[in-house]
């Protein structure tokens, strides 16, 4: 499938998806294990990334005043396509600190944007994100109770948060607790607050294993009694979930393209396999339940991209394009899950096995439709804004009836 992109992306587009075809898809398998704090893999993605760093190819997304290329919105988007083609690549590439060093670089003091903005751009160090709960559904945020009070200068926390994905490897964590007793708004009441992962109380429980591994890191952490420096507080307080929410808006769009990039290389796989496995007699291209996989999968990609690149595009222009991010986050989770699916349904076994990465894809894709909030929670909220047009337009007919 040639799929359009701007003549001007195109070499660095290439450039990029040489790189993740020819050398970061033959090791990817040795990549997934995090090694230490900083070491997203070992030596051998210290070789990857040193090379990256050669090319050009490093912190191309990152604005240039934290250090990194300054890569315009919309051509980055593209690179996500390519660089999504393999899981790892993001870390090669110095891509997975983006959306926490604008967050930093906004909203934190000058003391931690000295102290952390430097090596997280860099690659030295990483940072988690601790919202989830395990005690309330925390889908619906407002219900989430880690709290944090002022005592002299330092906030004081407790709680426990669950799925703090690589805390463990983590500097820090940007934990939202519950800091004030009489918001105007149930959303106003949590502020961010940034925890250095060796403050004591910061206790790591467990490693929650998720589909049977723990690669992912994704701890159970005690807050318990934390004490840290009040001006640990990013922006102001009680805009925790304002800070949460910008930090996954243009995520969000680099999330969707990537798992386009993971949903063609099936859509290679799937294709690849139809044209060379021969089954009662002819191969299984020719039959036409497999044509039909190759056709749902190759229009949902150019869908769902169709999706993706508009929401992009209104993004780009300042327009927050919330029905069209939260569409996206639905779709592309969807659209990856079929695509894996078909793929790994043509390999018959070979297709469950750790030979091929569609295995992990397929647990990547059903994690998708729960992470950065489930499939539920999105598509009331873009229904709700949908919607809002037509109640407005018929309110007064609505209140005779109901009333
Ligand atoms: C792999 C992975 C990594 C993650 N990483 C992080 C991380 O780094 N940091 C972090 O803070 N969190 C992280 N999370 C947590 C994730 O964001 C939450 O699991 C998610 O927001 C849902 O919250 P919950 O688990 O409490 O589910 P609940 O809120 O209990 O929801 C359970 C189910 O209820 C249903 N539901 C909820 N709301 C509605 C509704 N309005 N209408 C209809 N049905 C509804 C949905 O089916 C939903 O799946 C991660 C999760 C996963 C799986």
């Amino acid at each position: 499938m040639e799929l359009p992109v701007p003549d001007h992306v195109r070499p660095l587009r290439d450039q990029f998806r040489a790189f993740v075809d020819e050398r970061i898809n033959p090791v990817e398998h040795l990549l997934y294990t995090w090694w230490e704090p900083g070491d997203p893999g070992g030596p051998i993605m210290a070789d990857l990334r040193a090379q990256a760093k050669a090319e050009g190819l490093w912190a191309i997304g990152h604005p240039t005043e934290v250090g990194g290329q300054g890569l315009p919105f919309l051509d980055y988007v593209y690179i996500n396509e390519v660089v999504g083609r393999s899981e790892p690549a993001v870390w090669v590439f110095g891509q997975g600190t983006l959306q926490d060093s604008i967050m930093l670089n906004t909203y934190a003091s000058q003391e931690w944007r000295d102290k952390y903005l430097g090596p997280l751009v860099n690659g030295d160090i990483i940072q988690s994100f601790g919202m989830t709960e395990p005690a309330v559904a925390s889908s619906d945020a407002t219900q989430l109770q880690t709290t944090a009070y002022v005592d002299g200068d330092e906030w004081v926390i407790n709680g426990r948060k669950w799925f703090t994905s690589l805390a463990r490897f983590s500097k820090y964590t940007t934990v939202i607790a519950r800091t004030e007793e009489r918001a105007e708004r149930p959303h106003l009441a949590f502020s961010a607050i940034i925890v250095p992962t060796d403050t004591p109380g910061y206790n790591i429980v467990r490693s929650v294993p998720v589909f049977g591994d723990n690669e992912g890191d994704h701890c159970e952490v005690e807050y318990d009694n934390i004490r840290v420096p009040y001006t640990n507080l990013l922006g102001e307080r009680g805009q925790g979930f304002m800070l949460g929410q910008k930090r996954l808006g243009a995520g969000r769009i680099f999330h969707a393209m990537r798992f386009l990039g993971r949903a063609q290389r099936c859509y290679d796989y799937l294709c690849e396999r139809a044209v060379r496995r021969v089954a009662f007699g002819s191969p299984l291209a020719d039959k036409q339940l497999i044509q039909q996989m190759v056709f749902e999968t190759a229009a949902e990609i150019m869908a769902c991209r169709g999706v993706a690149l508009d929401a992009a595009a209104q993004l780009d222009t300042g327009d927050p394009a919330r029905v069209e991010i939260g569409m996206i986050k639905v779709l592309t989770a969807r659209m990856f899950h079929n695509a894996v699916d078909r793929a790994i349904q043509v390999y018959g076994g070979k297709g469950v096995t750790s030979d091929l990465p569609l295995e992990r894809y397929y647990k990547e894709a059903r994690l998708g439709r729960i992470w950065d909030g489930p499939d539920e929670t999105h598509i009331a909220t873009v229904s709700r804004l949908l919607l809002k047009p037509y109640r407005d337009a018929h309110a007064a007919e609505l209140d005779a009836a109901t009333s």
